[in-house]
């Protein structure tokens, strides 16, 4: 026998040394358990084949096993669409495609055996199924599945065969190499009482669930166990650490922030910013560490309070550091605060995976003798070779992109801790927030600075094209920007590229007076940093992007953000795309591109987003829609604190239940020593170990 947590991911038959690197740095799969504890992120039902004849445009998802006849194409340029007509003997559908066009007729044959999985729609009158799922008959094992997991694969791990599929033949092959159950990290208390699953059943069922309702067992027991023991952690641990970790006393404002109040500060601070300033001010001068998460809508001028925060901790000796979750963010940051800096005498520099050589080496030096007073950077700052000489704030900026770990590894660049302020515009209900961090502050920012024109936001159909770009073209000739995003998920990469390059084309042709501008997470850093500089500089006019460009750019030129597929995209996202526009005085629009045929979910998603501008409303929105999960739907992007199962928008409710358990057994035995406890005792020590976050953060 040999102990999972520790077995090499190489051992597993199928593995081997080269698939095993591409797993350690893809996925952080190292051993057995890491593999087992990889989730799917959605399921579909393949247990039963349908024949053509039987289905109808009021079907959900099903599958169909046979040929396709002939392949033909319809349409011109973005409407255009290929359809490849399939027969299983009993009838005829259509099978259609909108994108990727050239990379599907060249990857699927005529007259091959293929089973076909999607949903069935009418459609001038004939059945069709849009962008469908297909596999080689020969390589599907239909057999005695019930529902087919699907895993997140990158695109390095597909070129190396690493598939969904290949995903799935080395969980079961791990299963094989189990002999006896995993050994349960709850007490028989607690699952009894709880009517939970087992530890080994939840993970078999987790991977391969014989139908839903198992599954829900499965997600329920692995839920449960996740935020049981966050809570377990936070509830024993967050008095110890506030005793054991004083904060920083920042006393006196002083002529850092003076200054640059009276001098350089371009505008009046709105009553919002005021407030939340005088209340950080509060937590830096008390003596105690502060750990405040500031929200505020987009666009409501989060990064002069991060300024002026950093600006105290220069007056009282310390130094400050911003992080950004990409380096075009972190680069605009710098140039931005730079600015706002002149001529003061503050020495601020920036830190990304491009400084090298010569230049990182003196920037760390300049860095640990104190020479520097603000870092601002991206992942890069919290490298171990990075030292600071008095680290005394961090703020972080759109949180949500950090994992907690990230967060922890800052804390340890300073004898205390430092003060920490994290940033987003994505609202976490406050009660979410405070259950999971425990002593965390929440500061809200609810004005927008003065003058601002709310957003117009409308919804067209993509064949309505001709007037779109009248639109555009109108706009740019008044001097304004324009941003055209189009989607990029990890299922489908490579097609999604496509659709990026093909609507770069298109658009350099549907514009051939204007300069073009194209932004993707594939390129490298000094690539994209060149490109948007085109861009804020004026040079370029439209900027045709991936959602590399969602997080906190400011270009307050831009006025006309359209998102392409807006279908695909989730609210929160939507609206922090949308509000990358909005941010000068002038009138600005966002305009959401879908095809025809929607979901009545992606209607009401449209319909609020035209509606209102208001964050926290659309975020209350976002979570009620959502609701609690559908077999097919994706893990949706949106609010996830390094969770590998649970979902805070999602499982509120669970969390209170858990941390109701967590709480009474605190209560009952606070020193963590009665023998009734001793599994999770046991277990929370081994998580604080492996979770260097859970040490800290708490
Ligand atoms: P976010 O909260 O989304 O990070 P930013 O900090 O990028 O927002 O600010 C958005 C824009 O609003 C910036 O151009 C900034 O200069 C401007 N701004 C911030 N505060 C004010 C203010 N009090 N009055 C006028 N404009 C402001
Ligand atoms: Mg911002």
């Amino acid at each position: 026998m040999f102990d999972i947590t520790t077995r090499d991911i190489k051992y597993l038959p199928g593995v081997g040394p080269q698939k095993a690197a591409i797993l350690n740095k893809e996925l952080e799969i190292y051993s057995l358990h890491d593999l087992l504890y990889y989730f799917p992120y959605k399921y579909v039902d393949r247990s039963r084949v349908y024949y053509v004849h039987e289905i109808d445009g009021n079907m959900p998802y099903i599958q169909l096993k046979g040929q396709i006849l002939s392949f033909e194409t319809f349409g011109e340029g973005r409407q255009r669409r290929l359809v490849a007509h399939f027969s299983d003997g009993t009838g005829v559908v259509d099978l259609v495609w909108f994108q990727g066009i050239k990379y599907i007729a060249g990857k699927y044959k005529a007259h091959e055996e293929y089973i076909v999985f999607g949903k069935p729609t009418v459609y001038g009158g004939r059945i069709n199924i849009a962008h469908p799922d297909i596999d080689n008959a020969s390589e599907l094992t239909l057999s005695s599945m019930g529902l087919q997991p699907y895993y997140n694969t990158t695109e390095k791990m597909k070129r190396s065969f690493l598939n969904s599929t290949a995903m799935q033949k080395l969980v079961e092959a791990a299963f094989l190499q189990l002999q006896s159950p995993l050994p349960e990290t709850l007490t028989a208390a607690i699952i009894s009482k709880h009517h939970l699953m087992s530890l080994t059943d939840a993970l078999k069922n987790i991977h391969f669930p014989k139908n839903p309702e198992l599954l829900r067992k499965a997600q329920m027991r692995l839920k449960f166990e996740e935020l049981f023991y966050i809570q377990l952690n936070i509830l024993r641990y967050s008095k110890d650490r506030q005793q054991k970790y004083r904060g920083y006393i920042f006393e006196h404002i002083g002529k850092a922030f003076n200054e640059f109040y009276t001098k350089n500060l371009p505008f009046e601070l709105t009553g919002a910013q005021k407030r939340v300033v005088k209340e950080i001010r509060n937590d830096v001068g008390c003596g105690k560490q502060m750990n405040r998460l500031l929200q505020g809508d987009v666009g409501s001028g989060k990064t002069l309070v991060a300024l002026m925060s950093m600006l105290i901790a220069i007056d009282n000796g310390y130094q400050a550091c911003l992080m950004a979750p990409t380096e075009i963010l972190a680069n605009q940051h710098t140039e931005t605060i730079k600015e706002l800096l002149f001529g003061l005498n503050i020495h601020v520099e920036l830190l990304t995976g491009s400084v090298k050589g010569k230049k990182r080496e003196k920037l760390l030096s300049d860095l640990i003798t104190g020479n520097i007073n603000i870092l601002i950077g991206t992942h890069a700052v919290i490298e171990d070779n990075v030292a600071f000489s008095k680290l005394g704030l961090v703020v972080i900026d759109e949180q949500h992109r950090f994992g907690v770990a990230q967060r922890a590894k800052l804390w340890q660049k300073s004898i205390y801790p430092p003060h920490v302020l994290v940033m987003t515009a994505t609202p976490i209900p406050r009660t979410l927030a405070m259950t999971l961090y425990g002593d965390l502050d929440v500061s809200v920012i609810d004005e927008l600075p003065p003058g601002r024109k709310p957003i117009a936001t409308m919804h067209q159909f993509d064949n309505r094209r001709e007037s779109l770009y009248l639109s555009i073209g109108k706009q740019i000739a008044e001097g304004r920007q324009v941003y055209i995003v189009y989607p990029l998920i990890k299922e489908s990469e490579k097609i999604d590229l496509k659709n990026l390059e093909e609507g770069f084309l298109h658009i350099c042709e549907a514009f051939p007076q204007y300069k073009v501008s194209k932004l993707h997470g594939k390129m490298k850093a000094v690539e994209k940093d060149a490109e948007m500089q085109r861009f804020v500089s004026g040079e370029t006019q439209i900027m045709v992007a991936t959602t590399v460009i969602e997080v906190g750019v400011n270009v307050p030129n831009a006025s006309v953000m359209v998102i392409e597929n807006a279908e695909r995209f989730g609210l929160s996202q939507l609206h922090q795309l949308r509000g990358r526009v909005g941010r000068g005085a002038d009138q600005s629009y966002c305009i959401l591109v879908t095809n025809y045929k929607l979901s009545e979910d992606t209607r009401k998603r449209l319909e609020i987003m035209v509606r209102t501008n208001d964050g926290f409303e659309i975020a209350e929105a976002d979570l009620k829609l959502r609701g609690p999960g559908d077999l097919e739907g994706t893990q949706q992007s949106g609010i996830a604190f390094d969770l590998k199962i649970a979902d805070l928008a999602r499982d509120g409710q669970l969390l209170q239940y858990v941390r109701n358990i967590a709480q009474e057994i605190v209560d009952n035995d606070p020193l963590g020593v009665s023998l009734d406890n001793e599994l999770l005792w046991k277990q929370l020590k081994s998580l604080r170990k492996t979770n260097i976050n859970w040490a800290s953060i708490s």
